[in-house]
């Protein structure tokens, strides 16, 4: 979506601290970090949250769940770590473009 930031943060349009990118997902530090380590998992398809997604996103979202501890890990996050994906207004979603919140202190 054209005018979606995290759409132009995953084109590489605006900038973004990137942890991890491949063909269908991007990662990067979230820009208000609520810990030591925060990130943002995102896939590169614009879909505007979990309650937008259904049987086709199946394998989208595996990937985005089993990247979160490998990214969790690989960022020093060895005693675990929190996940977040606020669906809605109501679930304090701000940015409408799926996104899964791994977070946690070292
Ligand atoms: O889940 P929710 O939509 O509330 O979270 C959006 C997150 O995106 C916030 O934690 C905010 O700090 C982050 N953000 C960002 N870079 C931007 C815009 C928002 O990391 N350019």
């Amino acid at each position: 979506m054209s005018d979606c930031i995290f759409c132009k943060i995953a084109k590489g349009e605006i900038p973004a601290k990137k942890a991890y990118e491949d063909d269908d997902v991007v990662v990067f530090h979230d820009i208000n970090p609520k810990a030591d380590v925060h990130l943002l998992l995102i896939p590169k398809l614009h879909v505007e949250s979990l309650a937008q997604c259904d049987i086709r996103h199946q394998q989208m979202l595996g990937k985005l769940l089993l990247l979160a501890p490998v990214l969790a890990a690989e960022h020093g996050l060895a005693q675990g770590f929190k996940t977040a994906i606020n669906t809605g207004v109501g679930g304090g979603q701000e940015v409408f473009h799926l996104h899964v919140h791994v977070y946690g202190n070292r």
